[in-house]
């Protein structure tokens, strides 16, 4: 399998990007208008079997998909952040006060009327081990919201309180976290990478207790709550759960459940949907996996309970950015030492998760062979999404067999000296083909390189590029704006991430809004924003935060 890039379908995104069919319809509401109650649905409550028992005590739960739950109440809930055009999707309108009750009910204070809030149950493969039941552990769907375009998305609270899943966790999230999820899961989504959305962000008013660096040095930070949206959060863990307790049933009724909600393009479940649902599930992760390669993102936690079964990204962790171009990087402190969910793993780990849900889901598709053809998708898929991708962002125009060498080698050379990602290729754009002067080749890139490099590990290619570029014949504008659209100029890097919270923990928002408005345009010049392009400076090398993650959050 190829470990380069992909490209992220710009319209293949359409889950996240659905045209508004009716708007005039339907006019945005505020979250607390009575009126808004037509446009709630509980259809994974009402569809599925649910958990007997009403309370949070943790305990394994049996025969059921999810638990009601309730948020639990928290000091003083305000709310930090709105994303605008997640509230349009929605039909919501940005609430004027920030402390009213939109944000009680964003904080888990006041639960609306029609809204039917649960936990998902669900268990996974962490770490490539069996770990028994997991379950929305903080996390709760408060109900469907169904929009101006007729589509349906959940709204579910992270950081609400506990659950029967909570085990021995407080069911609360910190601040630090909360702010990554929010920038960047709506970073994910204007580079065109398939991903759960980011309503709001509200801060609880209460600390929460965390050992950070797990050295046994536990400290108050401050809580946070962010209102996650995707038309579903199920999980490849929401049926491994069913599939190990044999609870067959239970199993046929939830892919029943996503089939005709989720996939209504598949036609009513059978043996042969069953089947071409997986393969689907395989094209989709295929194309999720390669737009993080393609841009750079590095999950940090593929584990099988952080998969999306409509292929979305979610579950955003300890996850990072490549600065350094090192397929071997892992911003997780958890996984420093096994590496199995480095940036160049990424592909073949996704392909292993696969196989876990293909095992969960063998009682419905009984032939083994059928689920080996969506396994092969995957390969398939993720090769061809990789090839053409890679071919745009080095601006070839036909990606030939020769050039997966010319690929590869740049690869090769990247690990010659550190260099950065984002800005390698965003300014290859830049490089003059019909330069043969070695200082004017590598010039364009010199803001790429770390330390006192001067790009001598980059010469020898650049020779090689420049030529493959000269046969295209290609204007050199319409190359150029062809690379610019598939190499992004800004990314949610770590230590921007971590100003952001720096400053919103001080009460000072304009960071955190002004990084976000410039992550809608990821692949525009933005001149007056150039330093958020700039490369890693040296003082995030090794702060807490920026380079390295725990799962602390
Ligand atoms: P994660 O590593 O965030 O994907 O979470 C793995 C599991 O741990 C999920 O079941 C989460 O719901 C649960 N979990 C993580 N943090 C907490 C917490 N603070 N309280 C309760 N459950 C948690
Ligand atoms: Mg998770």
């Amino acid at each position: 399998m190829a470990l380069y890039t992909a490209r992220s379908m710009h319209t293949a995104s359409a889950m996240n990007d659905i045209p508004r069919n009716n708007p005039g319809l339907a006019p945005p509401l505020d979250l607390c208008d009575p009126l808004l109650a037509s446009r709630f649905d509980n259809s994974f409550v009402r569809e599925l079997p649910a958990d007997p028992l009403q309370h949070d005590v943790p305990r394994p739960v049996r025969n059921a998909c999810y638990s009601r739950a309730k948020p639990s109440s928290v000091v003083a809930p305000k709310l930090l952040a709105w994303a605008d055009a997640v509230g349009d999707l929605l039909g919501l309108v940005r609430p004027e006060s920030a402390t009213g009750l939109a944000a009680q009910v964003l904080g888990g204070n006041h639960v609306l009327p029609g809204m039917q809030p649960y936990a998902a149950r669900y268990g996974g493969h962490q770490f490539g081990n069996w770990a028994g039941q997991l379950g929305d552990g903080r996390a709760l769907t408060l109900v469907e919201l169904i929009g101006p375009d007729g589509q349906r998305r959940e709204l579910q609270l992270k950081g609400a309180g506990r659950t029967p899943y909570s085990r021995r966790g407080d069911g609360r999230a910190v601040l630090r976290s909360s702010v990554r999820e929010f920038i960047c899961s709506e970073a994910m989504h204007y580079l065109g990478v398939p991903t759960t959305r980011a309503l709001s962000l509200v801060a609880t008013g209460e600390s929460v207790e965390r050992d950070m660096f797990y050295d046994g040095n536990p400290e108050e930070e401050p809580g946070a709550i962010v209102c996650r949206v995707a038309p579903s959060f199920v999980r490849f863990g929401n049926f491994e759960i069913l599939a190990a307790n044999e609870e067959l049933v239970e199993l046929k009724r939830l892919a029943d459940y996503v089939i005709t909600t989720h996939y209504p393009e598949l036609g009513p479940p059978s043996a042969d949907v069953y089947a071409r649902w997986f393969e689907e599930i395989c094209r989709r992760s295929a194309v999720m996996v390669a737009g993080w390669m393609r841009v750079g993102f590095v999950h940090g936690v593929m584990n099988t309970d952080n998969m999306s079964i409509l292929g979305l990204t979610m579950d955003y962790g300890p996850y990072g950015w490549l600065e350094g171009y090192d397929l071997g990087w892992t911003p997780n402190t958890t996984d420093a030492e096994g590496r199995r969910y480095c940036f160049g793993r990424q592909p073949e780990i996704a392909q292993w998760n696969l196989l876990r849900l293909a095992g969960a889901l063998s009682p419905l598709i009984p032939d083994r062979a059928d689920l080996e053809v969506g396994i092969d998708t995957f390969g398939r898929v993720y090769g061809e999404c990789s090839r053409r991708v890679m071919g745009d962002k080095l601006g070839l125009l036909d990606f030939n067999a020769e050039d997966d060498a010319l690929a590869e080698d740049l690869i090769e050379a990247l690990h010659g000296d550190e260099t950065d990602m984002t800005l390698l290729f965003r300014h290859l754009a830049d490089v003059p083909i019909a330069a043969v002067d070695d200082s004017a080749l590598v010039a364009p890139l010199r803001p790429a390189f770390y330390g006192d490099s001067d790009g001598a590990h980059l010469l020898a290619w650049l020779h090689r590029y420049v030529d493959r570029l000269r046969s295209d014949n290609e204007a050199p504008a319409a190359r150029r704006a062809r690379m610019n659209r598939t190499n992004p100029k800004y990314v949610a890097r770590n230590y921007l991430a971590q100003l952001a919270i720096d400053a919103l923990a001080a009460g000072d928002s304009s960071v955190i809004t002004r990084l976000l408005a410039v992550l809608e345009r990821p692949y525009d010049e933005q001149p007056e924003h150039e330093d958020l392009a700039a490369r890693r400076p040296e003082w995030a090398r090794h702060k807490a935060g920026c380079s390295a993650l725990s799962c602390s959050s």
